[in-house]
């Protein structure tokens, strides 16, 4: 526990408006949002600037105390939530919310990493740009959180991982010396890209207080089809036959099953199943370009009657409004949050090969209905990526408790399986703490024992998000 002097001397860096202690104001600090994970904390500090994180940081070298960064607190492994001896700070970073500069000619948008990310999208947009990362959080997590995370979400396929969107990092070390890497440039071969270590280590190798992001032309037309696949390997076909005959302009290609629109439509007040016959599975397939959106609707519809003719689709809706494609996406972005009305639901973040993603979710969905009879598979997600969100209700009347004590059992099977086709355990939520002993089991012991040196040289005294990503004893 921080002692009374340290904690006093991290209020006078941050001023009491930057200062939590009490026990009911820290309370959101202190949960995530799916009520996995809790914590308790000595204080949260919301510092203001990079200078404030640098004081925070030397304070928190010079004491031991450690600190457990926090953006927005969407993360979904427990990364951001301290753990329960109430030894640990937490540093929000959510005062840091200021665009820095946007310069449109060098597409690259400068901001502090409390910026939200959909305050990073509305700035790159007011100047005909577009910042792509999109998330069904994108309201509340912010920029540090998405490249601490590595975030993913629904253009991945055309744009890449949140590391592709990044040419510079500001980085406050665990000693709290400052690593001002904000450079805009597009090619930079002068040694190690050092930005790369930080994006994607969930805050246990430095805190990430400022971003350079990459900005693209902002596309004029979208078109956006929801169609019925009569199998997940239909949808892959649809994929190959979309993105060739569009010559790559497929922005986002989201696999449901019907399941999940059973329980969009009967959860979410106003939600219509857009298709009047209902089908196995369903794509949810966008396209953006620079040209007319009645240009781009035919392309739209000569692939969707070309996947017709050879089977891989049985009915398509394509969306001829802004607010009929909204309603599609609220059909895809409802479907994890309407599991919670199913009962208990059991969450898997993982990935293969795209060509593997049939066989494996054929596969797991029989394993965990052997294992489980009655278990109901919810599998959809950002299958162009080759990332499913294999999510599992309970059986309808089991019991909710019973159900998620099996959580750990559930998941040795689907990962078991994942493995099996050479997937990843954490295809974009990363591992915090929910997954960090079992990466120990999919990954080689070099590549543990090359994460362990890397938080051992950046972080030597242990203070950054202790205890999360991974695990530094052998034993
Ligand atoms: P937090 O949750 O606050 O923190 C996450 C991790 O990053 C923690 O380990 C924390 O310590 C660390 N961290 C935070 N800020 C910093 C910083 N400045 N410096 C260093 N470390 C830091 N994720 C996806 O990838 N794709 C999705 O499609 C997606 N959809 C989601 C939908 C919903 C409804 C929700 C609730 C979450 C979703 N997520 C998704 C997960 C989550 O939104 C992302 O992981 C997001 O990037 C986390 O950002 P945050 O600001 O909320 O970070």
């Amino acid at each position: 526990m921080p002692s009374p002097e340290t904690l006093a001397r991290m209020k006078a860096v941050v001023g009491p408006h930057g200062f939590i202690d009490d026990v009911n104001d820290m309370a959101p600090y202190l949960v995530e949002r799916r009520d996995l994970y809790h914590g308790r904390a000595a204080a949260v500090l919301r510092p203001a600037s990079t200078a404030e994180v640098s004081a925070l940081m030397k304070i928190a070298h010079e004491t031991g105390t450690p600190v457990v960064p926090q953006g927005g607190n969407t993360g979904l492994v427990g990364g951001q939530i301290p753990f329960e001896s109430g030894d640990e700070v937490i540093l929000s970073l959510t005062r840091m919310n200021r665009i820095i500069a946007l310069d449109a000619e060098n597409n690259t948008l400068t901001v502090e990493a409390g910026v939200t990310l959909a305050a990073a999208q509305e700035a790159a947009s007011k100047v005909g740009r577009l910042f792509p990362l999109s998330l069904a959080s994108e309201g509340s997590c912010q920029i540090g959180g998405n490249l601490a995370t590595n975030a993913g979400g629904t253009a991945v396929l055309r744009y890449g991982n949140a590391r592709d969107l990044v040419l510079g990092l500001e980085v406050v070390l665990a000693d709290g010396q400052v690593w001002d890497g904000r450079k805009g440039l597009r090619k930079d071969n002068t040694g190690y890209d050092l930005k790369h270590i930080f994006m994607g280590s969930e805050g246990t190798l430095g805190i990430i207080t400022g971003a350079v992001l990459k900005l693209f032309s902002k596309p004029l037309a979208v078109v956006t089809a929801f169609a019925a696949v009569p199998s997940v390997e239909e949808a892959v076909k649809l994929l190959r036959i979309a993105d060739n005959a569009s010559g790559g302009l497929v922005t986002s290609f989201e696999l449901m099953p019907r399941i999940g629109i059973e329980f969009v439509t009967r959860h979410m007040p106003g939600t219509v199943d857009p298709l009047s016959v209902a089908s196995p599975w369903y794509v949810l397939l966008e396209l953006s370009a620079g040209g007319t959106i009645e240009s781009l609707n035919e392309m739209l519809e000569v692939l969707l009657a070309a996947a017709m003719d050879v089977g891989a689709v049985t009915d398509a809706a394509i969306a001829h409004s802004e607010a009929q494609r909204l309603k599609f996406w609220q059909m895809r972005e409802s479907m994890s949050d309407v599991q919670r009305l199913e009962g208990g639901s059991i969450k898997h973040d993982v990935s293969v090969p795209v060509s593997s993603v049939a066989a494996f979710i054929a596969q797991a969905s029989d394993a965990v209905g052997q294992a489980m009879p009655g278990i109901r598979p919810v599998p959809f997600g950002h299958v162009g990526d080759g990332n499913i969100h294999f999510n599992l209700s309970q059986p309808v009347g089991a019991d909710k408790a019973a159900f998620l004590a099996r959580w750990g059992e559930m998941s040795a099977i689907v990962h078991w399986i994942v493995r099996e086709f050479n997937g990843s355990i954490s295809a974009e939520h990363g591992i915090g703490r929910m997954k960090r002993d079992e990466i120990a089991e999919t990954k080689s012991p070099i590549e543990i024992e090359l994460m362990r040196t890397l938080k051992r040289a950046l972080d030597p005294t242990g203070i950054l998000n202790p205890g999360k990503v991974v695990k530094m004893n052998k034993s």
